[in-house]
């Protein structure tokens, strides 16, 4: 495929190469949109602990999200290639690719720890549970740690999940299958976080698919800290936490920051997936999670000197980045909608390595696939073949710094001969940026909608280029067609 790995990196056998004995660490916030972080430019001060920790760190401004949900974009993260390549596009599926083609498996002489808060995440982690030596369940990082399912079964916790938010959960029309049961246990954990609770006057951060999972992010920090003082060394670890992924719970001395702060309706067309969302509700969402934000922004500096008191960040290197981002317009709220405009795809990326002195910033466009083979490269081990990504700048040669493709797609329907019928796929060539959707039910039949915007001169992304600039709209459309035309052929087999 045209996005494929320049082929000017050298690809090293990984099986007995040894590495440099650093660890790494890679800690995810969920949902969390580079266009709402002021360390980037954002015109509310909503990361003052990173611009300051930016000193010592190489930070990455055009970095692109590998989807635009948990399941795809956590999986080009952990496998290293585009969701092309490995598939994962709806809730809870899994890689298609071979089990083995994962960061854990690459870092096989590693301890390695994995965590994540979100429950589509672990189903990931779960898939490579053969290359983690601690793998946490996320429940455990909530109040309620093992509530019923979980024990009593162990082995299908998609079904168990199902019955206990039926049973035990209010849902939508406010009531529970149960008559009593879902009452009693709402009060039992509401008893159990009552200490907390002042704390949190927007409501406890919780996991909102499931409801009444609470958790803080103050016991999650501290918990990875502790966690890592007695890991052996070297080791991989992945902590992936739910801040400032929705609902915009934040804590009390973040809440109201920014009320009378200039938050304006969007002057961006509502979009053809439009949710309906009501604007003045897009405004108040705006600026909660602007506020949660600034809890995920202080609770990172106090991960980031727990192990720098530690003398843990001696020796690791400390990546710190997102899965996907978060939309406040067009008519869209959050990260439900397959598209791949800027505040979904734009995430922030910075490394922390250990003796850096001093900041250094990435403009290069960079890729939720390069941090595997990166990692590699940084801890002095080789990169697998199947890897797609190439290595960031400033590790990599500099023929690695090719302005490649960056692309993606999400399916979200296949008809019944297994071809793609309902999907958007996205290409950025240079300073342009092309989604091209079809198959929706919001186009008229056997019609496609195709956005091009150029980023370098319309980073809002409000003018649409597609029919204007036709030369190279056809070349990026031809490509994508190309791709979506392999897939089909994968498909079908
Ligand atoms: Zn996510």
């Amino acid at each position: 495929m045209s996005y494929a790995i320049p082929p000017s990196i050298s690809r090293a056998n990984i099986a007995n190469e040894n590495s440099n004995g650093q660890n790494v660490l890679i800690v995810v916030f969920d949902a969390w949109s580079a266009l709402n972080i002021s360390l980037y430019g954002y015109n509310h001060p909503t990361t003052p602990n990173l611009e300051r920790l930016a000193a010592k760190a190489i930070v990455y401004h055009n970095h692109f999200a590998g989807g635009h949900f948990t399941t795809p974009g956590t999986a080009s993260l952990l496998t290293g290639t585009t969701a092309w390549t490995h598939r994962a596009f709806k809730h809870n599926e899994i890689v298609n690719a071979s089990t083995e083609n994962n960061i854990f498996n690459v870092f096989n002489r590693y301890h390695r720890l994995a965590y994540t808060h979100n429950p589509l995440a672990d189903t990931l982690l779960r898939q490579f549970l053969l290359d983690i030596e601690e793998h946490t369940p996320w429940p455990d990082q909530y109040f309620q740690k093992d509530p019923l399912n979980f024990t009593l079964f162990k082995k299908d916790q998609d079904i168990a999940s199902l019955g206990w938010r039926r049973g035990m959960k209010r849902l939508e029309a406010g009531h529970a299958y149960t008559l009593f049961l879902s009452q009693i246990y709402e009060n039992f954990i509401n008893n159990k976080v009552a200490d907390i609770a002042p704390n949190f006057p927007r409501g406890i951060p919780n996991y909102s698919e499931l409801g009444l999972n609470y958790f803080t992010l103050e016991q999650g920090i501290d918990w990875l800290s502790s966690s890592l003082s007695t890991a052996p060394q070297p080791f991989l670890g992945y902590y992936h936490f739910l801040p400032p992924h929705d609902p915009y719970n934040t804590r009390q001395d973040f809440m109201d920051t920014f009320v009378g702060e200039n938050y304006q309706l969007s002057n961006k067309p509502i979009h053809l997936l439009d949710q309906g969302i009501a604007e003045d509700r897009m405004i108040d969402r705006h600026r909660w999670y602007d506020e949660f934000i600034l809890y995920v922004d202080a609770e990172f500096a106090r991960l980031y000197h727990q192990l720098e008191q530690n003398g843990m960040l001696e020796n690791t290197w400390l990546i710190l980045t997102s899965d996907h981002g978060e939309m406040f317009e067009r008519g869209i709220l959050g990260h439900v909608a397959p598209v791949f405009h800027q505040p979904i795809s734009h995430l922030p990326l910075m490394i922390f390595p250990p003796d850096q002195k001093q900041r250094v910033d990435i403009f290069d466009k960079t890729n939720a696939i390069d941090i595997l083979p990166t990692a590699l490269q940084i801890t002095e081990q080789g990169i697998p073949d199947w890897a797609e990504g190439i290595i960031l700048p400033p590790f990599g040669s500099s023929t690695s710094r090719v302005d490649r493709d960056i692309s993606t797609i999400q399916v979200e329907r296949r008809d019944s001969n297994g071809r793609i019928a309902e999907a958007t796929a996205m290409l950025v060539r240079g300073d342009y940026k092309m989604m091209w959707y079809f198959g929706y039910e919001q186009l008229e039949e056997d019609t496609e909608f195709v956005e091009m915007y150029d980023l370098a001169r319309d980073p809002e992304e409000l003018h649409n280029l597609f029919s204007i600039q036709k030369l190279v709209a056809d070349e990026m459309l031809g490509t994508l067609r190309a791709n979506i035309d392999e897939l089909n052929s994968v498909y079908r087999q």
